[in-house]
């Protein structure tokens, strides 16, 4: 049987021992069902997730956050609606647990306040897509709010009609002194032109790919992750719900099971209910592009990656790559 030390020499092999011992325990929570956009396939609006009645009561956030952490969760990934838009319930989080912070970033998140927490700003294309899909150009503010900050990095959503468009893009973050995360839009909301077509996709990668080699320093990625979100293919496999890590446990009645994110929830804001999974409820799986539901797939499928040395590589970089969109390991 093929091991990990008859794979990798020495450089490959302290990269996969720094991940190994990382065991990260993530679960995702809708921190309000309240937001100061309203973006034309936002999955959480456009699927009714916010139809659940929002705890108030701080004490009760503080309480379950604690129980939270009891179930051995060691990553809170904040979400909703914007969370920004109640700072008590985000310091909640940020005062036990590490946390990362998805926002439009319209509103600051005080560094004094939380000095460290990771902050991944949405960003669903260049200032005219940005108008259509959200009714202004995010870039605009955010990249003034959060300007050269080492804990920020862009959640750059590429629409097909982006494709060719992405370098100014990259560029302009770039000259902001932050990073980027490249992933797709999967057009909850059918808005028409914003579906992707076989071909869309094929160019995309290679200009994935490009961005990449042209800006190292600026997009956090690597080219397998290219690969498997645009193909949505994995060792010849299909990604979609047979295959999905990123369901919630309690709802997950697979059979046979299938290898997912280990006591991983999505919870809604009244802290009782649970969502399907880490993305739309009602989105057909088989047109899902979430780039950290493919980047998990990879993750928790391992041992598919030991046929040979660059599959394992390959897996390490997705992992790298997924851990440092949470800084647990440097940038
Ligand atoms: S900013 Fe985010 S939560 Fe708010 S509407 Fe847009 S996608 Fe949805
Ligand atoms: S919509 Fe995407 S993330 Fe959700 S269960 Fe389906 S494949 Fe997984």
């Amino acid at each position: 049987m093929k091991t990990v030390s008859s794979l990798l020499d020495a450089a490959w092999h302290e990269r996969y021992r720094r991940i190994a011992s990382l065991n990260i325990r993530s679960s995702i929570y809708d921190v309000t069902n309240r937001c100061n956009l309203r973006c034309k396939g936002c999955f959480f609006f456009s699927s009714g997730e916010h139809h659940v009645t929002e705890e108030t009561d701080i004490r009760k956030w503080e309480a379950f956050i604690d129980k939270e952490k009891e179930r051995g969760v060691n990553l809170a990934i904040l979400i909703g609606g914007e969370p920004t838009l109640c700072m008590d319930r985000v310091e909640a989080f940020y005062k036990r647990l590490p946390t990362y912070c998805a926002t439009n970033g319209l509103i600051k998140v005080s560094r004094e306040k939380f000095p460290e927490m990771m902050v991944g700003i949405s960003l669903w294309g260049g200032g005219e897509d940005e108008k259509i899909l959200r009714g202004k150009d995010t870039f605009a503010i955010s990249s003034k709010n959060y300007e050269g900050d080492p804990y920020t990095y862009y959640l750059y959503t590429i629409t097909p009609r982006q494709v060719g468009k992405i370098e100014p893009v990259v560029k302009r973050i770039e000259d902001v002194g932050l990073k980027v995360h490249l992933q797709l839009l999967s057009n909850d909301e059918g808005v028409d032109g914003f579906s992707w077509r076989p071909e869309e996709l094929r160019d995309l990668r290679f200009e994935m790919d490009e961005m990449l080699d042209q800006y190292p320093r600026t997009v956090i990625s690597c080219k397998y992750y290219h690969e498997i979100i645009t193909t949505g293919k994995m060792m010849g496999r299909a990604f979609g719900w047979r295959e999905c890590p990123s369901v919630t446990e309690s709802l997950d009645n697979r059979q046979p099971p299938v290898k997912r994110l280990i006591h991983f929830y999505r919870w809604a804001a009244d802290l009782k209910s649970v969502h399907r999974c880490c993305t739309s409820a009602t989105r057909d799986c088989s047109t899902c592009k979430d780039g950290a539901a493919h980047m998990s797939w990879v993750m928790v499928n391992k041992r598919d990656h030991f046929n040979s040395t660059k599959d394992l590589q390959n897996w390490i970089e997705v992992y790298e790559m997924f851990a440092k969109l949470y800084r647990l390991i440097p940038w």
